[in-house]
C-alpha cells in the first residue's frame, strides 16, 4: 500500500509517499480503509526529531485519520466491517496505577500513534480497537479526520485541567490554529467570556464567528497589556497556551489573581523565563495537559459530530503532497486544519 513516510529526520524534503508493506491486523486491532488524515503540529516535531524519540525507520507519521473498517482482529468486540470510524491517537496500557484510576493520559507507558509508533497517514491502518471512535453517517471524512486530536486536547485542558466555569474569562492564544480554534469554541460553549488572539483580520474574524467575544491582533498590540486594559486591570481567569516560550510571560501577566495557565505545547520553544514572584504573589496555577481520556474524547467529539463545533479546514491535499502540508503549518499559512487524502481515493 501507499503511505506517507520518512527514512530520517529533517526538513520537509524527507517526507515521501510510496510503498510500504500492508499492515498486519493484531487480535485487538481493526483495519481501517483510510479516507482522510489530518496534520497536527506534532507531525512537524516528529519529522524534525526530538530528544528521546527513537523511531523505527522508515516511519509512517500521522495521528489523525478517519475511514471505514474493513477487517477486525479476533478480540475486537465494538466494531465490524463497514463501520465509520475516526482515530483517537493516545495509547495507554490500561493497568498501570494511573490507568487504574481512569487517568489514561497519565499512563506510565502513554504514547501517541504517529509520534512514537507508526501512524495512520496511509491507504490502510491497523489501529487498536480502543483508539477508534464511531463516526455517524453524514459527518464528512475531512471533519472526522481533523477533529479528534485537537478537540479532545482542548476539551481536557479547559474542562478537566482548568475546570472552567460559566462566567469566567478565558484567553485562548493562537485562536486560528488547531487547538486554538477548538479551545475558543469549547470555552464559549462552557459559557465563559472568550478573549482570543490571532495574527490577521481574517483569523480574528473567524475567531469571533466561532464564539470569541474579544479578538486581539497580537501582531499589532501587546496582548497582555490589551487584556489588562480590556478587563479593568483584572486579567483573565484562564489562559490556554500552546505557544510556549514566545508567549509564556505575557500569558502569566494576563492572568487575574488566582488564575490558571493551561499548556499543551511549546511550538515556539520550551524554556521560557518565569517571573516567580508573580506566580506566588498572585497565587497562579500552571497546569500541563496532553491528549484526553476516551470519555473526554467522546464528550468533545459528540459536539463535533452534531455540528455544535466547527472544524475549520484550511486545505485538502493528496497524501503525496504531505511535505507541502508541513510547509503550510510551519509557515502558518491560512488557518485551521490541513487534511491529506490517499491519492487513490480521488481524482486530483
Ligand atoms: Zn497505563
Amino acid at each position: 500500500m501507499q503511505a506517507v513516510q520518512f527514512a530520517g529526520h529533517g526538513g520537509t524534503e524527507v517526507v515521501e509517499y510510496g510503498e510500504v508493506p500492508d499492515p498486519e491486523v493484531g487480535r485487538g486491532e481493526v483495519l481501517v480503509d483510510v479516507k482522510a488524515g489530518a496534520l497536527n503540529h506534532l507531525d512537524v516535531w516528529t519529522r524534525r526529531g526530538m530528544p528521546q524519540l527513537d523511531l523505527d525507520m522508515p516511519h509512517v507519521p500521522g495521528s489523525d485519520a478517519a475511514g471505514v473498517v474493513t477487517e477486525t482482529g479476533a478480540d475486537v468486540t465494538r466494531f465490524e466491517a463497514g463501520d465509520r470510524v475516526a482515530v483517537s491517537a493516545g495509547v495507554f496500557c490500561g493497568d498501570c496505577e494511573f490507568c487504574r484510576d481512569g487517568d489514561y493520559p497519565l499512563c506510565a507507558s502513554f504514547h501517541v500513534l504517529g509520534e512514537h509508533v507508526p501512524g495512520v497517514h496511509s491507504e490502510y491502518a491497523a489501529v487498536p480497537e480502543d483508539n477508534l471512535v464511531a463516526v455517524p453517517e453524514g459527518v464528512a471524512w475531512e471533519t472526522a479526520a481533523a477533529a479528534p486530536l485537537v478537540f479532545q486536547t482542548a476539551w481536557r485542558m479547559l474542562h478537566t485541567r482548568a475546570d472552567v466555569e460559566a462566567g469566567e474569562k478565558v484567553l485562548v492564544l493562537g485562536a486560528s490554529g488547531g487547538v486554538g480554534h477548538a479551545a475558543v469554541q469549547i470555552a464559549a460553549h462552557a459559557g465563559t467570556e472568550v478573549y482570543a488572539t490571532a495574527s490577521s483580520p481574517e483569523k480574528l474574524r473567524y475567531a469571533e464567528e466561532v464564539g470569541a467575544d474579544h479578538a486581539i491582533d497580537y501582531t499589532e498590540t501587546d496582548f497582555a497589556d490589551e487584556i489588562r486594559a480590556r478587563t479593568g486591570k483584572r486579567g483573565v481567569d484562564v489562559v490556554v497556551d500552546h505557544v510556549g516560550e514566545a508567549t509564556w510571560s505575557d500569558s502569566l501577566r494576563s492572568l487575574a489573581k488566582g488564575g490558571r495557565l493551561v499548556t499543551c505545547g511549546a511550538t515556539s520553544g520550551g524554556r521560557p523565563e518565569t517571573h516567580v514572584q508573580r506566580l506566588f504573589w498572585n497565587q497562579l496555577s500552571v497546569l500541563g495537559s496532553t491528549m484526553a481520556t476516551p470519555g473526554e474524547a467522546d464528550d468533545a467529539l459528540s459536539l463535533v459530530w452534531d455540528g455544535t463545533f466547527d472544524v475549520q479546514i484550511r486545505d485538502v491535499l493528496p497524501m503525496s503532497e504531505t511535505a507541502r502540508a508541513h510547509e503550510r503549518l510551519e509557515n502558518r499559512e491560512g488557518f485551521g486544519k490541513v487534511v491529506v487524502i490517499p491519492d487513490s481515493e480521488r481524482q486530483w
